[in-house]
């Protein structure tokens, strides 16, 4: 924790944590002048938004002089419709991302501790150390979570661990089983948060987004978005279900009006549309089988992946590495992300994006290894 800005004696003083946090850096989003741009850095959907959300969208801009509804109840309304759940136990959020720094703000008191792991999503971090909290990190196996290593590190000050599932940027999974067996083993003081952002695309049988373990307990709280399958990462639209406790005090802690009205409209609206899901998800279990074979021909490592991205791995040779690789397709206008900033600095991560898009990064990879000779 190094403290990079210099401050005279009087000025404002931010809290302990704030000059800890080394800020997010979002995927890069621009080519080279002249060269068509193929955004692969940040696992937007390929398909775009439900055009009904969009309409939705526009038909909100005629009012935006009143305060859209404070709770949000239309979307709450859509999400609990399409996943079986009560209303009164949503909150919504201006991005999954607000409501992850909420359950900080809400839970920590200085010094309390909370928990994620080794290549977890950089958010947590940033939250938790926000707040005033502790960042504990657990390790990793295989680069998944591992239950043991992070059971291992719970204190009698841990108030929350955050896990993503499946991770962003590895792409990897905790089976069901594994979820539970955690949960089991966490002090009933501790809330488990399921960061479940692309549990849309997972197909794995052993797989789910938590909803069974936050109906059942009193410490479990699944985060959804909008931002990734649905479409509306613009926007900034997330969900959260939780225990009616969590919930309430939620409530209390957020903006009361934090999510804009367009957002709610649009949000509801591509809920309701279940066949452009749908298709989301068909075109990405295609692309992401495609392009995790394609790029293992070309004799790179591949993490497997149930989300809508791989993590690829390049030799740690001048030449031959991820920040080469990076610097070749980025002067192609393939734009994969760097993942230095998650402990992986020798893998580029890469979306799943159009055919068009698919095709030509994997091109430009093949020539980044010359894999054009083998065939
Ligand atoms: C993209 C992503 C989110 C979603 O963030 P929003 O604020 O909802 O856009 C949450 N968690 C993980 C792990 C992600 O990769």
């Amino acid at each position: 924790m190094t403290v990079s800005v210099r401050r005279a004696d009087h000025a404002p003083r931010p809290r302990q944590g704030a000059l800890a946090i080394e800020a997010y850096v979002p995927g890069k989003s621009k080519a080279p002048a002249g060269v068509r741009l193929h955004k692969l850095s940040s696992n937007e959907t390929p398909l775009g938004p439900s055009p009904k959300a969009v309409e939705a969208f526009q038909a909100a801009a005629a009012k935006l002089e009143v305060y859209p509804d404070g709770s949000a109840t239309l979307l709450r309304e859509a999400i609990a419709r399409a996943n079986g759940l009560d209303a009164a136990r949503i909150v919504c959020g201006a991005g999954s991302d607000e409501l992850l720094s909420m359950l900080a703000y809400a839970y920590l008191e200085p010094g309390d501790e909370g928990l994620f792991t080794e290549h977890g999503f950089l958010v947590y971090k940033i939250a938790i150390l926000a707040a005033g909290g502790t960042p504990v990190v657990a390790p990793e196996t295989n680069l998944t979570a591992d239950v043991d290593a992070i059971l291992s590190r719970v204190t009698d000050r841990t108030r929350l661990v955050y896990i993503a599932n499946p991770n962003n940027p590895t792409g990897t999974y905790l089976p069901f089983d594994e979820v539970k067996r955690l949960h089991a083993g966490l002090p009933k003081s501790t809330l488990l948060v399921l960061d479940a952002a692309y549990s849309e695309y997972v197909r794995a049988n052993d797989y789910a987004a938590g909803i069974e373990l936050v109906a059942g307990s009193d410490n479990v709280v699944m985060t959804r978005t909008f931002s990734k399958v649905f479409g509306l990462a613009s926007l900034r639209i997330g969900w959260l279900y939780g225990p009616q406790d969590v919930v309430d005090v939620l409530n209390r802690i957020r903006g009361p009006f934090n999510l804009s009205g367009p957002a709610i409209a649009a949000g509801a609206a591509a809920i309701a549309d279940r066949a452009h899901v749908d298709a989301a998800v068909d075109h990405n279990a295609r692309w992401l089988a495609e392009l995790a074979e394609g790029v293992r021909a070309l004799g790179l490592e591949v993490t497997p992946s149930v989300a809508n991205f791989i993590l690829i791995h390049f030799p740690d040779e001048p030449g031959r590495s991820a920040a080469d690789a990076d610097a070749f397709l980025t002067a192609r206008g393939v734009i994969l992300r760097a993942v230095g900033a998650y402990g992986l600095p020798n893998c580029l991560r890469m979306s799943v994006g159009t055919e068009e898009s698919n095709r030509l990064a994997l091109a430009a990879l093949g020539e980044f290894v010359g894999g054009r000779a083998r065939g």
